[in-house]
């Protein structure tokens, strides 16, 4: 017998334990195996078992089922802290743009326990949420306890008369039910607390300051979506984040800055000096970006009150309705905004999104919206290809490993203090997750437009989800639904 197929067999009987170990039942062949958790960048076989990796060997495996990998490369799958897609549809987009775990971390929701329930069996990707101050506010103050009821409130038109979960202080009684709510949001497993102060301007700073102390005590990360958002020296997105980073420095709460792209927009260097300069002092502060220079968001909120041109520096015809595709113009823009839905908002410039793209330790997460009519931002079907193909291949702004480490082990660990279960993914050692995306360096790209966002990504042949197969070949394998819930653990 010929000693190169010794090892093989090995795996097979078990040489020396005397214990012959259980057949595998995936083999991930010949590929360049990238794994940032252990620094491991070469050509290795994976073997699955159980829907975990058994083992990452020098040595082709034999299994019920393999993946011959050669010439592509094998990366933990997707990891990604931010889409409001999940449970709409956006799983089918999403696992064809590599992602494996889809996280609602920033908007959130209320209840948190009946979200989950509604996923249950029925994602092709594992799925978590945050506790949403945004859920909650509407809950306390609209009166609804019920998901439908919080998403009818959030859609609603602007008819002139703001509602008061978006722009009315909260009494002291609604204060302790807010804090109550999302209490019980955490405990039913939320992964944190979600928040978006532009959009519920109603918030005092004490509010907000409530929403860091809560998740200090309650050890999970703070999701933050600015109050300001814009280009004014004083009012704008600086003093956002200072208002963020001084409730950070005041409790110690974990904080993540959500889309620095269209939350930064000419102010990407002097934030992303803070936050670094945060960090060296011991603050656990962390940031993320999507690769496009258009934001989205419904026209109906608070992001578009009073003068929103002079604040965000742009004007009607940087507005895109998705629908149509057509920009808005003075005329129209006040039918549209009585009318709500999200809008997409030319603003950010590709220079700036580049450099936080380019910038170490800086995330990539799509912040993925639900296609309507199949339109809608393209960022919920292409941003890791895009990332891959566009931004480390053909423009090597950042590279092969560390964009990879941006979009699987670094959300990984940002979500691990509250979920101790993320210490299996975004990783590819051995008793890890079987979560893996497998893509061709040289080939891998979006395809999703402005203007056709219904395109899968290309160039990720192989997703395998818990130990399932679930993209075969480019395709989605029909009937696969292992998403498996990710949940805060209870200390
Ligand atoms: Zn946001």
């Amino acid at each position: 017998m010929s000693l190169r197929r010794l090892p093989l067999l090995c795996c097979l009987i078990g040489c020396g334990t005397g214990e012959s170990p259980a057949p595998l039942d995936l083999a991930i062949n010949g590929g360049r195996v990238i794994d940032p958790a252990s620094d491991l960048d070469g050509i290795r076989h994976l073997g699955i078992r159980d829907g975990r990796i058994a083992l990452v060997s020098e040595q082709p495996l034999a299994a019920a089922d393999t993946i011959d990998a050669t010439g592509l490369v094998v990366a933990p799958g997707f990891v990604d802290l931010h889409s409001h897609s999940i449970g709409a549809g956006g799983d089918v987009w999403q696992v064809r743009d590599g992602v494996t775990t889809s996280l609602e971390l920033e908007e959130g929701a209320s209840p948190v326990a009946e979200w989950y329930q509604d996923l249950e069996g029925k994602s092709l990707i594992h799925y978590g949420v945050a506790a949403g101050h945004i859920p909650t506010r509407i809950a306390v103050m609209q009166r609804v306890s019920t998901l439908a009821g919080y998403r009818e409130w959030r859609t609603r038109g602007e008819d002139g008369v703001p509602p008061r979960w978006s722009h009315a202080p909260a009494s002291p009684e609604e204060l302790a039910a807010l804090r109550a709510g999302l209490l019980a949001g955490i405990e039913a497993g939320g992964l944190g607390i979600g928040f978006e102060i532009a959009e519920s301007p109603g918030s005092s700073r004490e509010e907000v300051l409530m929403l860091f102390q809560l998740a200090k005590e309650l050890n999970v990360p703070i999701y933050a979506h600015l109050r300001q958002m814009g280009i004014d020296p004083i009012t704008g997105s600086l003093a956002g984040v200072q208002e963020v980073l001084a409730n950070a420095l005041a409790t110690g709460a974990s904080t993540h800055f959500v889309h620095l792209g269209s939350s930064s927009l000419n102010y990407v260097k002097p934030i992303v000096a803070m936050i670094e300069a945060a960090q060296a002092r011991g603050l656990d502060v962390t940031g993320e970006v999507y690769p496009y220079t258009a934001a989205s968001t419904g026209i109906q909120t608070a992001l578009f009150d009073g003068d929103w041109r002079a604040r965000l520096g742009i004007s009607y015809g940087d507005l895109e309705w998705p629908s149509t595709g057509a920009r808005l113009s003075e005329g129209n823009f006040a039918e549209f905004r009585r009318r709500g839905g999200a809008v997409i908002i030319h603003m950010m410039k590709d220079e700036n999104v580049e450099y936080l793209i380019g910038r170490p330790g800086i995330m990539i997460a799509s912040d993925a919206m639900p296609f309507v009519e199949g339109r809608g931002h393209p960022r919920g079907a292409g941003t890791f290809a895009r990332v891959l193909g566009r931004y480390v291949r053909e423009k090597g702004t950042v590279g092969l490993v560390e964009a990879i480490r941006k979009m699987t082990y670094l959300p990984a660990e940002r979500v691990r203090g509250a979920a101790p279960m993320m210490a299996r993914k975004g990783r590819l050692t051995a008793g890890a997750d079987a979560d893996v995306t497998i893509f061709d360096p040289a080939a891998v790209i979006d395809h999703a437009t402005f203007d056709r966002p219904e395109q899968a990504s290309t160039g990720i042949p192989w997703v395998v989800v818990g130990g399932t197969v679930v993209v075969r070949q480019g395709s989605i394998v029909p009937g696969a639904a292992p998403g498996r819930p990710v949940r805060r653990a209870a200390p």
